[in-house]
């Protein structure tokens, strides 16, 4: 990586969102996509995205070594840490402790946080593809502090940057969002969303059965007409913003307001409650 220098190491301010939480199990609603591939907590996916785009706008590509190199849940952090450390000693390696033994990093292997550790369990981590080549690592130390971001370990884990900032948004993102209002598609994983969808899907059918199966038991009621269905009729006037006397009793005045409900819905103004005001009215 040549001869270029820096010690850009500050601590993390944490997201008041992670405090209290289980690393590398955070709740879906924390965590985005970012658009290479992976996912971050919010805060520090706008500071990712806001970067990116600076990069971009100097002729630096940046993105995660992999998508596993951003938000890491335990279980994957996990998998990685037993591929590269072993419980069997092995001289002059470094050690971690996990689950109460000692683990030996295997030779050859790159050294990893133990499962739970890692500001990647927490989304704050991101590990930069290529994060030592001159032009990268030397846009990064010019510009990382700018979007909240410092590196973990120099010089030897340059590819490792976490946001530091915590709900204090450095105003270079500020400034990012404005430009760059979240489209819907950032706001969660694809398999939330798409669960989200079929929820409302499911919950807009729901409401449309019962609504036509209730519709189906109310009789067509107009001017002179008297009883319960006039009654809630009223009722259901008076609750979309037409005030109406719940009396029960279909006179000139409810007629009125029945029409003006009607032009309200692009109904015909009949004046009377048919099967499509009855609609209107239950919706
Ligand atoms: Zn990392």
């Amino acid at each position: 990586m040549g001869r270029v220098e820096w010690d850009i190491v500050v601590p993390v301010k944490l997201p008041i969102s992670l405090k209290n939480v289980d690393p590398g199990k955070l709740h879906p609603s924390l965590l985005r996509k970012i658009p290479q591939g992976g996912q971050l907590h919010y805060l520090a996916a706008d500071a990712w995205n806001a970067m990116v785009d600076a990069a971009k706008a100097d002729g630096i590509e940046l993105k995660p070594t992999s998508a596993g190199d951003t938000y890491r849940s335990y279980d994957s952090q996990k998998i990685g840490f037993l591929s590269r450390y072993q419980l069997e000693p092995i001289t002059n390696q470094s050690t971690k402790t996990f689950e109460g033994k000692t683990w030996y990093l295997k030779k050859g292997m790159a050294a990893m946080a133990t499962p739970g550790k890692s500001n990647h369990n927490l989304g704050i981590a991101v590990d930069i593809h290529s994060a030592g080549d001159n032009k990268r690592i030397k846009w990064l130390i010019a510009n990382v502090r700018k979007f909240g971001w410092s590196w973990e370990v120099v010089p030897s884990e340059p590819w490792h940057i976490r946001y530091t900032e915590g709900d204090q948004v450095p105003q270079a993102v500020k400034d990012w969002l404005v430009l760059n209002p979240k489209p819907a598609s950032m706001f969660g994983t694809p398999a939330e969303q798409k669960a989200a969808a079929e929820a409302k899907a499911a919950a807009e059918v729901a409401s449309a059965t019962v609504a036509q199966s209730v519709i189906d038991t109310k009789p067509i009621i107009k001017k002179d007409h008297r009883g319960r269905a006039v009654k809630e009729a009223q009722e259901l006037l008076s609750k979309h913003g037409f005030p109406c006397r719940p009396d029960g009793d279909f006179g000139p005045k409810t007629q009125q307001i029945v029409k003006q409900f009607q032009k309200s819905k692009f109904l015909p103004e009949t004046g009377e409650i048919d099967r499509a005001t009855w609609a209107a009215l239950l919706s």
